[in-house]
């Protein structure tokens, strides 16, 4: 059987990104003028509005900057497998911020600011998941 919950959709903007994932390379951007990195990727650099760009792979650890805890899972079909199940907004050492979810740990066990690392999930031949995990872990 296949995976059935939904996918992302890359995009020419967000394409450079599932690309490195599927490569297990956790991409970010970074202006390719004033050096800044970001996170989603957007065409221009918020910072100084250049369009020049970047792709950098990111270390892939990060701390949690916050985070929920999914119980009623929706749609009720796809995810009543995985509740309760954790997702976190991780402050990246480059700054930016990425959601994903956070695996690995009990969610009564997360605290802010604990220290996680990218871990990737190959769930198609075409698609890779970023996820986190506490570091050390
Ligand atoms: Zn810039």
């Amino acid at each position: 059987m296949g995976y059935e919950k939904p996918l992302p959709a890359p995009d020419p903007e967000t394409e450079p990104f599932w690309n490195g994932c599927r490569d297990h390379k956790l991409l970010i951007q970074r202006c390719g003028s004033c050096g800044t990195h970001r996170f989603p990727p957007t065409s221009y650099c918020p910072t100084c509005q250049s369009g020049e760009v970047d792709w950098v792979e990111a270390s892939g650890r990060g701390r949690v900057f916050s985070w929920i805890v999914v119980r009623h899972p929706v749609p009720k079909e796809v995810y009543a497998d995985d509740v309760p199940y954790t997702v976190a907004i991780v402050t990246l050492e480059e700054g930016v911020r990425m959601v994903g979810n956070l695996v690995g740990i009990d969610p009564d066990r997360v605290t802010a600011d604990m220290p996680v690392v990218v871990r990737f999930d190959n769930v198609t031949d075409d698609i890779t998941l970023p996820a986190f995990a506490p570091a050390g872990a």
